[in-house]
């Protein structure tokens, strides 16, 4: 019996039982890896200085997991006539020395890790999640867990909370064309990297139709390197690595660290992240920045976000729904309405052809000064002078201008209902029929058939 059971010890899993732990409450890790996979995970390693300082103020990170200070972004066009410098401070992390000493620190505190774990599914007594059942690796036994909150953090698996009864709003499946699958190779490559202390984010739909393709140093000669494709497409990443990406001049003679490929959720939020006794962060709660992918930072903030309302919880003595739903309304506050207005520019920017954002790159439409403020701070900071210049710069190509100044109006509308998320769970049903009815509204003038649901 525990306060809290952890399924997964990626990023979200392990900086929970971290900071629980730290708070006096006794915590279970549970993790399927095991000795030296303890931490691995398939990722392209960037992070945003911005997570590391909020990160900061309960755990300041070991300096050995950063391999990389970066100053910003290379945006490059399709046809790669057109280069944008997008400022943003952040690093490349030696991701597994990361994950490694997120574990370390977790155990460190306090917090039991039980490696070689999987759970197999959530424990339901009376309508509320009581615990798990793991199946340990070594002997073969189906274990229970026991504990007043289960908290997935199992990645885009979601493996707790897809096994919950459908008509739970946390149990909501992705759809394929929520999620992003990618693939990427850390590598060691012969020539240096030009400007390594820049990201590089490549446009194409050929290499990488409904996503990107990407280059992120981890020193000059060492590079993490790899693609995302919309779901929806249905197309095998590697192959697309091997025809478009490892026949560059830059990959001749490379020799590969480590090689693999995995699933982002890259959409809205998930409706509700929470029910009676459980409640999910990072990728099980699909916490992701549907634009870029990033989502290291988000498993860091949900978790923080997710101590805070146990603590809460625990005072008061209840862990049911309405006790949780708290973070529900913390996390659409702190993020998720963001997330939902990056999401709504990331359905426009799926609808534009190579042609289309070229022409968008190269006429400057968006400065790289916009897009900094679109994605660090959401639509809200964008004043009405700059979408009147906005408007300007697109008169030459109406479509395109049309798409963009819809996706201004709509991120806008988008992200003020998710501020008015409902206060408890009873307001729910109408907050969600009115969100799925706005998105289909927009998606309609993007020409994109409704919502999958
Ligand atoms: C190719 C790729 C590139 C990416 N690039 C970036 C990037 O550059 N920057 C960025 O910020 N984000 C990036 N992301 C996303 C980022 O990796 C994730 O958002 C982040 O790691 C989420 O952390 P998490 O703890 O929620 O999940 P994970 O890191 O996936 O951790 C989940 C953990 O749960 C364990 N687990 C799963 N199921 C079970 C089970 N049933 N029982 C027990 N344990 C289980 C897993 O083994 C794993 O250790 C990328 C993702 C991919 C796939």
């Amino acid at each position: 019996m525990y306060d809290v059971v952890i399924a997964g010890a990626g990023t979200g899993g392990a900086y929970a039982a971290y900071l629980l732990s730290k708070r006096g409450f006794k915590v279970a890790l549970l993790e399927s890896k095991s000795g030296p996979q303890l931490g691995v995970k398939v990722c392209g390693d960037g992070l945003g200085k911005h997570h590391v300082e909020r990160m900061s103020r309960y755990l300041t990170p070991n300096p050995t997991v950063f391999s990389n200070v970066i100053k910003g972004v290379e945006l490059f066009s399709p046809d790669m006539s057109v280069r944008y410098i997008v400022a943003g401070e952040g690093y490349v992390l030696d991701r597994f020395e990361w994950g490694k000493w997120l574990i370390r620190e977790a155990v460190n505190a306090g917090a039991e890790l039980y490696e070689a774990h999987t759970v197999m599914g959530p424990i339901l007594e009376s309508g509320a999640v009581v615990g798990v059942k793991a199946r340990d690796h070594k002997t073969g036994n189906v274990k229970e867990f026991r504990a007043k909150l289960v908290i997935d953090a199992s990645g885009s698996a979601g493996s707790v909370r897809t096994k919950l009864p459908e008509e739970w709003p946390i149990s909501e499946r992705l759809q394929p064309e929520d999620v992003s699958h990618a693939f990427r190779e850390v590598a060691e490559v012969e020539v240096d990297v030009e400007a390594h202390e820049y990201i590089k984010i490549y446009l194409s739909s050929v290499v990488a139709p409904g996503g990107y393709w990407w280059i992120f140093p981890r020193a000059p000669n060492i590079i993490n390197v790899g693609l995302g494709i919309w779901g929806k497409l249905k197309i095998n990443p590697v192959d697309n690595y091997k025809k478009h990406i490892l026949p560059l001049p830059l990959m001749k003679g490379r020799k590969v660290i480590h090689a693999g490929g995995g699933y982002i959720p890259t959409r809205r939020p998930l409706k509700s992240l929470v029910a009676n006794g459980i409640l999910a962060v990072g990728d099980a709660a699909a916490a992701v920045n549907p634009i870029h992918g990033g989502g290291i930072g988000q498993a860091l903030l949900s978790a923080e976000l997710a101590a805070e309302a146990f603590e809460d919880a625990a005072v008061e003595g209840g862990y049911d729904a309405a006790a949780l739903w708290r973070y529900n309304v913390r996390y659409m506050r702190a993020w998720g309405y963001r997330q939902a207005q990056l999401d709504v520019f990331r359905l426009m920017l799926q609808t534009l052809s190579d042609e289309e954002l070229n022409y968008g790159l190269s006429r400057k439409l968006l400065t790289e000064d916009e897009i900094y403020q679109i994605s660090a701070r959401g639509i809200h900071n964008l004043s009405l002078l700059d979408k009147f210049k906005i408007a300007i710069r697109f008169m030459g190509r109406p479509s395109v201008l049309a798409k963009l100044a819809t996706a201004i109006q709509y991120a806008k509308e988008i992200g003020d209902m998710y501020l008015e998320y409902p206060e408890d769970p009873s307001g729910l049903p109408k907050w969600n029929f009115a969100v799925v009815n706005k998105f289909n509204e927009f998606r309609r003038k993007m020409g994109l058939g409704p919502l999958p649901l």
